[in-house]
């Protein structure tokens, strides 16, 4: 007894890296960057951020993409994760006490990161909303843009410089504001015809962050576009979202 115990002292164990839930279901539109080129292959959001984990020591994935691997989430393999990131779409037709385990393992203190469609998902359940803090209202611009950076300090935003330029999908949001959110990132609107815009401010934030319980939600906007994520700056805004979200960073 007492060996075994000289020899785990001796030798501790390194905690596993904690374990983050990447949702990519597609209920509605299905992006090609979550296709799966197989079964059993991964999509590219899922290979970038299942290396963006491994590569930095920082998390383990857990990929749940397909129908199948949708129904068999249970409540407690929702609270096995430290925090999830979703880029889905349309109604997720995940049962009533797995959502709701969803929704109370960030209240409890999970991290939850919105990346591009999350916003463009359960437009019928209140409570998502009020944990993203903004519903998508369509995309007005697909081109090159410059996004500001609001928040250099930000884990997710502090390699960025002031401004930087990127070519995607750009959002507009409904049931937004910006007094309930931390703005990291803003669209440049003199980078864009902004009458296409709906937004009579010009105020198009496009990555924030949110209190929800004692939870940490982060959203990005970014993200519909292959080479956005073969783009080491958004690998790097990823990667310090989602380090953010597991309260690390
Ligand atoms: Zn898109």
């Amino acid at each position: 007894m007492a060996a075994g115990v000289v020899l785990l002292a001796a030798t501790p164990a390194r905690p596993a890296p904690p374990r983050v839930l990447v949702v990519t279901y597609s209920a509605g539109y299905q992006h090609d960057v979550v296709r799966r080129p197989a079964p059993a292959e991964p999509s590219t959001v899922e290979r970038v951020l299942a290396d963006l984990g491994r590569h930095s020591g920082s998390f383990d994935v857990t990929l749940v993409a397909a129908r199948e691997e949708l129904d068999r989430l249970t409540v407690a393999s929702v609270r096995a994760h430290r925090a999830m990131v979703f880029f889905t779409t349309g109604e997720l037709p995940i049962a009533l006490a797995v959502r709701q385990a969803i929704f109370q393992s960030v209240r409890d203190g999970g991290g939850f990161v919105g990346v591009h469609s999350a916003t463009d998902t359960w437009y019928t359940i209140p409570e998502y909303r009020e944990l993203l803090g903004a519903a998508f209202d369509g995309h007005p611009w697909h081109q090159r843009v410059r996004l500001v950076v609001e928040d250099r300090a930000h884990p997710a935003t502090r390699q960025l410089g002031d401004a930087f330029e990127i070519t995607d999908e750009i959002y507009q949001f409904r049931d937004w504001s910006r007094s309930q959110v931390h703005v990291l990132l803003r669209l440049d609107p003199h980078s864009v015809d902004a009458r296409r815009g709906k937004r009579a401010d010009g105020d198009y934030a496009l990555a924030w962050t949110k209190a929800y319980g004692r939870g940490r939600v982060i959203y990005t906007a970014l993200g519909h576009e292959p080479a956005v994520w073969a783009d080491g700056r958004f690998q790097e805004h990823l990667l310090g979202a989602i380090r953010w979200a597991l309260g690390g960073a």
